[in-house]
Formats: C-alpha cells, structure tokens, sequence
C-alpha cells in the first residue's frame, strides 16, 4: 500500500521554484544527481571498510534512456535510502545550506541556479514525474517514492535486491513556445558531453549502453563516459579557471567562484596533492556556532572524510578544500584515524602554505587581500587573542588597521617604518566607528603632533592587543588610558604645579562624583573640548562595554578618570563657581561627568537626573 505524505514547506518552496523556472541551464541535474551517486557510493564504500556485512563491489552509476518510455534512468549501487532516510532526505530539506539559497534566490535571481548545488530537486526541471526506486543494507526490502513535484509523494514497498538506488525521470513534454526540448535528454550525444562537461572527474564509471555500426550491423556496448581522473590529479596546466571554479562551487555548494585558489602537491617524506580555496564571501553560517571547519580527505583518490578539522587550525578556518595523500591508508574508521600523526604534519605543511600564500597576496595583490581581509579579520584577530598570543608571530602581519590619517589600511610593520623615531609607542584609540574615534576629546594631541593612531572599531580589537602587548619590542598604547608621556618635561612640570593649585576643586568634583570616577585630573591632551573620561590601569571602558554584553559579567569594573582641561574656559567657569557657592560645584561635575559618558558613548546613568540638573542650569543663568 502506497502512503502519500506532504513535503515540508522549504521542500515546497525549493520545488515551486523548480518546476516553475524559466532558468536555461537546466542540465545541470545531470550534475546533481551523478554527484548524489556518486556520494551514496563513497557511503557505502567507506562502509565496508569497517562493517563486513557490506562487502564492496564493484561501483558503478549508469545512465539509462529509454526513448519508447520518454524515460531517463540514473542508477547507482551506493548505500542507497531507508524508508526513513526517504522521508528525512526527500521529503525535507536537512541542510540549511539549501534553506539559505532559497532566500537568496528567491530575493535575486533565479539565474543562480546553475552555479548551486540544490540537489534531488533540481529532476524537476526536466522531469514532471521522479520515481526513485532504492534499497538500503540496512532494510529488509526496498521502497519506492515517487512525486510530481507538487504538494505530495508517495512511497511504498517493493521488491528489491539490489543495493543502492534507481532515479526514473519521466521527462516533461517538450515546450516549443520556450524552445525547450526535453528529449534531447535521451539522446547519448547530450549525455555524454553533459558527463564531460560536469562529472568528467567523478571517481566511479558512468557507464551508457551505446549502439555503433559496424559492417551494417548494430552493436550495443557498454561505454564508460567519464576519464574518471580527479581534477587536482590532472597537471595544473590542463586545468582553466573555469573547470577549477566550477569544480569548486559544486563541491563546496558556493555560487561564487573562489577568490584565491592553492593548488599543491608535495612529495618525497610526505606525498599529498591539496587544493585549497577561499571563498569570495563567508559563507551564511560562518559566524555561528554551526560552522565547521575542515578540508575533505581523501587517500589516493577515494574520499574518506567530508570535514577532517585537524588539516585546519581555527584561525585558517575560511579556507575550504581537500588533500588527497597516499600516506592516508583507508582501513581505518572515521573516529579513529590512525594517522594522526600523518595527518597534522600535512596540516602544519597546510598551514604554512597559507600563510606563505596570505603574505604574498598582501605584497603582490592588495586589492584582492583587501577582500580577503574585509571578510574575515575578525577570524585572523580572534587567532591571536584565543591562544593568549601564542599564535601572535603567524598572525600579526596578516592584521591590518585604518588610521585616524587614513583610510587604508595600514599593517604594523608600516605603523613602525612610518613612526618617529623617538615615538616608543604604537598608539590606538576604540570607538564604534572611525567618526566617533576622530571626535574623541583624546584624540585633539595626537592631531597636533601628526602621531598615527590605530582605529579599533571592532570588539575583538582591543582584547587582541591586550594579548600581544607589543609589536616588534613596541608597546600598544591606547590613548584612551590615564598618561602623560606625550608632554616634554616642561609641561609635565606645569602640570603638576597646577593640579596642585587647583587641588580642592579637583577633590571637590571627585567627592561630588563619589564612586562614579576613581580619579579627577587636570589634563593637556585635550585642546578644544572641556573634559574626557580616560580608563586606568587594567581593562579598559571599551573593553567594558562589550564584557557587560556577556553573562555573569556583573562585576567587570573599568576604572574611569576624568580629565578636565585647564586650559579651557569652562575650568576657569568652574572655579568661579566654586569660590562663589561650594555647593554648587555638585551638579556641575554630575552634569561634566555625563557629558564625558556622551562623548565616549556611554549611556547617561540617569537622564532624568541629567536632564533636571541641566535645566536648573538654564534657569539660572537665566536669572543673571
Ligand atoms: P544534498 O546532496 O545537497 O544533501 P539532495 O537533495 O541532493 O541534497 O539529497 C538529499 C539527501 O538524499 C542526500 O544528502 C543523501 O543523503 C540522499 N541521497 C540523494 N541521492 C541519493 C542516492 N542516489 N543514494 C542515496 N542517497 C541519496
């Protein structure tokens, strides 16, 4: 008895989208369900290396038209569907890969088909009805499915022996309006350059019953149509661009060619070919938890493992690919790859490759590093921090920054080369944005004495450095931190002189301020504005703000000190006041105090209380 189910409401959408495309690649099913085959087979291969009740055979996919039947039959002896897998596989979307490309897809263009792996479904293109007759080794029987791509499909039991599955497209009618000619899919000359043109390396034979003539007679045979040699197998030479892209967004399921491509191959101690990619963009999930990181393995052109996620350190984690190494034997079980050892000395080789091959994107291609580097600064940032600057020396001349002098990016080893001299300082200043950074009140002396300063505009920059500490033997100094270095003795001096004059004003704000501020001090960084707030020792406000984003943070404390100009107007104001009336020296430094939240883009602790104190103010200078 057949069951009929309804597909899930992606599933729907994904197959609306087929079978109503107007989109005219619509060959490249032939790719995604060669490739389907070819992937049940690796399964049921990798399969039998462990568990001797699949022994393995002899793999093979066939291709089957069948003219009379206006049939297209694609075979496979892979590992074929349980009743279960069935529903899980066809009857929804599993991936949320596929879920991401329909957003996109259906935002955008439905021309992005062709370069997306979106799997079964892509059959109803071409096909109004899909049959797909399987059987599993880990079920008694076999079951059919079959649908017409609307809202439902069937499935049954049947009788089945054979391992693996039997795709049976029945072609839609051909559509002369559109010039679209559904036949043409029976035809051997179409399959077989379809086979070359996207599954040539497939790893198993795609094998086509073909009839020839000869001496008048017709003779059928069997035909094997793809060369059947992976493509980081052939010399680099043979291979175009075009066949690398394409190979790279079928296999990784990206719709973008990939920004830079490293094709490798080492022999001699160790013998592996790896091609590694990194993608144009990150992809969807990059930044969640889902990521996984990993490149595939295979051992002499047979696949082992999609992800192994020891060929990849974390702060590498952008690049997708695969290494293929004799040294990699196959008798061994995913949870307990033996070669270990193997594996992370090509991992370390990997790693250098990268790096080597970063550095010299930078040197030789800063446009395209630009892009690279846009992409996944925070993944190269994070690398730093994450292994308390372990990892700083592979790293550091990857990281590059914008100026407060301009908006290239500039790498420390610039920073250095363009320095003063007698500058012992690598300065930076955090802010949300660049705007925000340049209007900061600290950022007045740095102006005047042409000092370069780093612009941290995101959050892990400042936790990075405070793990690196220093660059080639310079110190990372913020100038957001309580400091006098940039002042000549002389000014130092005054300085001091003057704090000491205006000593109980000062400690009068500071009382009025209470345990908001740890320190009040007079300060001759600042030239246009009236007051900042500066960190002291230890974690920074910036570095405040992002901790008191995270859970049980509750006690992260930034020790905040307010600088005030002496130069300025309002201080000689102030200290009119504070002759004049003590007391009200109060709602002056609260209002002083908020202002300097402001300017640092902190909140106001309490506007009301802010807002009242600033309307008192208006009144009575109002009254004078
Ligand atoms: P994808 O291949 O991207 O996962 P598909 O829609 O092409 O998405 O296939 C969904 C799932 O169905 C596959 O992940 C696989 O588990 C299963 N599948 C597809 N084709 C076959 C096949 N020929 N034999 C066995 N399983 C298959």
């Amino acid at each position: 008895m057949a069951k009929t189910k309804q597909f899930k409401t992606e599933s729907k959408r994904l197959l609306h989208l087929m079978t109503h495309s107007i989109y005219t690649q619509k060959e490249i099913f032939i790719r995604e369900l060669i490739s389907n085959a070819s992937d049940a087979i690796d399964k049921r291969h990798f399969l039998s290396l462990t568990d001797s009740t699949i022994p393995p055979v002899a793999y093979e996919i066939w291709l089957t038209p069948d003219d009379s039947n206006r049939t297209l039959i694609i075979a496979d002896n892979g590992i074929g569907f349980t009743e279960e897998e069935l529903i899980n596989n066809l009857g929804t979307i599993a991936e949320s890969g596929s879920k991401a490309f329909l957003d996109k897809v259906e935002k955008e263009d439905v021309d992005l088909i062709g370069q997306f792996g979106v799997g079964f479904y892509s059959a109803f293109m071409v096909a109004d009805k899909v049959i797909v007759e399987t059987r599993s080794p880990f079920s008694s029987t076999g079951y059919r499915w079959s649908s017409t791509g609307e809202a439902s499909y069937t499935i049954e039991e049947i009788e089945r022996e054979a391992i693996g599955t039997t795709i049976i497209l029945h072609l839609r009618a051909d559509d002369e309006e559109n010039e679209e000619d559904f036949s043409t899919y029976l035809k051997d000359y179409t399959l077989k350059s379809l086979v070359k043109k996207y599954s040539d390396y497939v790893r198993y034979p795609i094998n086509m019953m073909v009839t020839r003539k000869e001496d008048k007679k017709e003779i059928e045979e069997k035909q094997t149509l793809n060369q059947m040699i992976p493509i980081w197998k052939k010399p680099k030479s043979e291979i175009s661009d075009d066949d690398m892209n394409a190979f790279y967004k079928h296999q990784f399921n990206d719709y973008d060619a990939p920004l830079k491509v490293v094709h490798t191959s080492v022999e001699g101690m160790l013998t592996y070919t790896a091609l590694l990619f990194i993608p144009e963009k990150a992809p969807y999930d990059f930044y969640s938890e889902k990521y996984e990181k990993g490149l595939q393995l295979y051992s002499k052109g047979v696949f082992i493992q999609d992800k192994n996620k020891d060929l990849l350190p974390d702060y590498f984690k952008f690049v997708k690919g695969l290494v293929d190494s004799s040294d990699i034997s196959l008798n061994i079980s995913r949870e307990l790859l033996q070669q270990d050892r193997q594996v992370k000395k090509i991992a370390a080789h990997l790693e250098k490759k990268i790096k080597s091959e970063l550095e010299s994107m930078l040197q030789n291609e800063k446009e395209k590093y630009l892009k690279f580097y846009e992409n996944y600064k925070t993944t190269l940032k994070y690398g730093i921090y994450e292994s308390f600057g372990l990892n700083k020396e592979k790293l550091q001349d990857l990281i590059l920054f914008k100026t407060n002098k301009s908006d290239d990016y500039i790498s420390l080893k610039e920073y250095i080369e363009n320095k003063p001299i007698d500058q012992n300082a690598i300065y930076y200043a955090t802010g949300k944005s660049k705007e925000s950074i340049l209007k900061l009140p600290q950022m007045d002396v740095m102006k005047e004495k042409e000092i370069d300063v780093l612009l941290f505009t995101d959050d892990i920059d400042e936790f990075m450095i405070q793990v690196m500490q220093n660059y080639q033997d310079i110190p990372f100094k913020s100038i957001q931190q309580a400091d006098t270095d940039l002042l000549d003795e002389t000014k130092k001096e005054d300085l001091k002189s003057k704090e000491k004059e205006n000593k109980d004003i000062l400690k009068a704000i500071k009382k009025a301020l209470k345990d908001k501020v740890k320190d009040v001090k007079l300060s001759y960084r600042l030239k246009e504005s009236a007051v900042c707030l500066v960190s002291g020792e230890g974690i920074s406000m910036e570095m405040e703000k992002i901790l008191k984003q995270m859970p049980n943070t509750a006690n992260v404390h930034a020790d905040k000190i307010l600088e005030i100009n002496p130069d300025h107007e309002l201080f000689q104001a102030l200290k009119k006041i504070y002759e004049q009336d003590e007391k009200r020296i109060g709602d002056y430094s609260s209002i002083l105090y908020h202002q300097a939240l402001l300017i640092e883009g902190y909140p106001i602790e309490d506007p009301t209380e802010f807002s009242n104190q600033l309307v008192k103010l208006m009144i009575d200078s109002s009254k004078k």
